[in-house]
């Protein structure tokens, strides 16, 4: 049992066809609703043209839900690239497997010193990214990494290769607590036009390893979409019901969103389809309203303006100061990235903006000393 049994009850065309029939009344209907009540039915009405005339009382419940759940807080964080090398040819990435760049795999040392340099940025908890390399930066890679980062960091979580369930496992012994993993976009059709070569090419495998994640008991699973494959509607309805299907399957789990946007990269490829900045909070709003409990994350892909307006209307975690070549932080200033980022504020820069509106910046996620919490419990029970 996963979520590929519901998905393959929801139909693409039907669920396009389905928004754009929603009504004032639908909207109203879900913006109507106790928190916690909106429906994936009462979703499809907030991310419809129909929910454009609504957007200001969106915004003000999605940012009323969030403060209720979160206080005024953002949680920060700075990815550290540990490898460009990827055994994937993904049409619209600068770490695609044909692109003829530099490939770097970072060492012992190198880890070290990144590490540093992103602690001293004030951090206390790190995201790993690689490309997708399971031969070269596979499990035994990722725990030497988790090693060297668990002396200096309070948690760790990773956006790799998708894994099976024991590595899972065993991750999550050296140290791993969180999990991102996006599925890029739910229209095979379009999924298989720009994931070309490698295990990426395998959509079931992908779209089932949030479940693999839930049964390992990840302590948090990131989802998401990367907006410009396909319709930006479907495809966040899609989130929504894969979000649903998590929230309840595996409750003990936490989960976050993250709504990236095709970025310029190096190479060549322009997205199907835009998602404008106003499409965008529309999104935002309607995650909130629709799980007041999931964590909903704006990278530095966004500019220093649209985040400066978007991070009070539901978003809880926002990267800062990212570099997205390895070894960005320490040493190669200049090496191949993923993506170019917008928002070039350093950590402290953006706390500071945040503590101007009211915010306080958080700098960890999850302290690894908690998971001994029961056991102690226990012993004085
Ligand atoms: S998107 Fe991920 S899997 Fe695809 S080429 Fe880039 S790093 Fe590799």
């Amino acid at each position: 049992m996963s979520f590929l049994a519901t998905f393959e009850k929801l139909s693409w065309d039907q669920t396009l066809a389905s928004i754009a029939e929603k009504g004032a009344t639908d909207v109203e209907r879900a913006l109507a609703r106790p928190t916690g009540g909106v429906t994936l039915d009462d979703f499809q009405a907030l991310i419809s043209p129909a929910a454009v005339p609504y957007l200001e009382a969106m915004a003000q419940r999605s940012h009323q839900q969030t403060v209720e759940r979160f206080g005024y807080t953002q949680q920060l964080f700075s990815p550290v690239y540990l490898s460009n090398v990827c055994s994937n040819v993904c049409t619209y990435c600068g770490f695609s497997a044909l692109n003829r760049i530099p490939r770097k795999i970072l060492s012992d040392e190198e880890i070290a010193l990144e590490l540093e340099a992103v602690k001293a940025l004030g951090m206390d908890h790190v995201l790993f990214v690689t490309g997708e390399a399971n031969r070269m930066v596979g499990v035994p890679y990722l725990k030497k990494a988790f090693k060297i980062a668990r002396e200096r960091f309070s948690s760790i979580s990773m956006e790799v290769q998708p894994l099976d369930q024991a590595d899972y496992e065993e991750l999550m012994s050296a140290g791993l607590s969180a999990v991102l993993v996006y599925q890029e976009t739910y229209h095979r059709d379009s999924y298989a036009e720009v994931h070309l070569r490698g295990m990426k090419k395998n959509f079931e495998y992908r779209l089932e390893t949030p479940d693999r994640l839930g049964r390992a008991g990840m302590k948090k699973i990131g989802l998401g979409a990367l907006y410009g494959l396909d319709d930006w509607r479907a495809d966040s309805f899609f989130v929504a019901a894969h979000l649903r299907y998590m929230e309840k399957t595996y409750w003990r789990s936490r989960y976050s969103l993250s709504f990236p946007r095709i970025r310029p990269h190096e190479g060549d490829f322009s997205p199907k389809t835009v998602l404008t900045d106003r499409d965008l909070i529309q999104i935002i709003c309607a995650y909130r309203l629709l799980s007041p409990e999931v964590e909903l994350s704006l990278s530095t892909r966004e500019s220093a303006s649209f985040r400066n307006h978007a991070y009070k209307l539901g978003i809880t975690t926002m990267s800062a100061g990212s570099k997205t070549n390895p070894g960005g932080y320490a040493a190669e200033k200049d090496s191949l990235k993923q993506f170019e980022i917008s928002d070039e504020r350093s950590p402290g820069e953006l706390a500071a903006m945040l503590h101007q509106g009211g915010y306080e910046a958080v700098w960890k996620d999850w302290d690894a000393s908690y998971d001994k919490v029961p056991e102690v419990m226990e012993a004085m029970a």
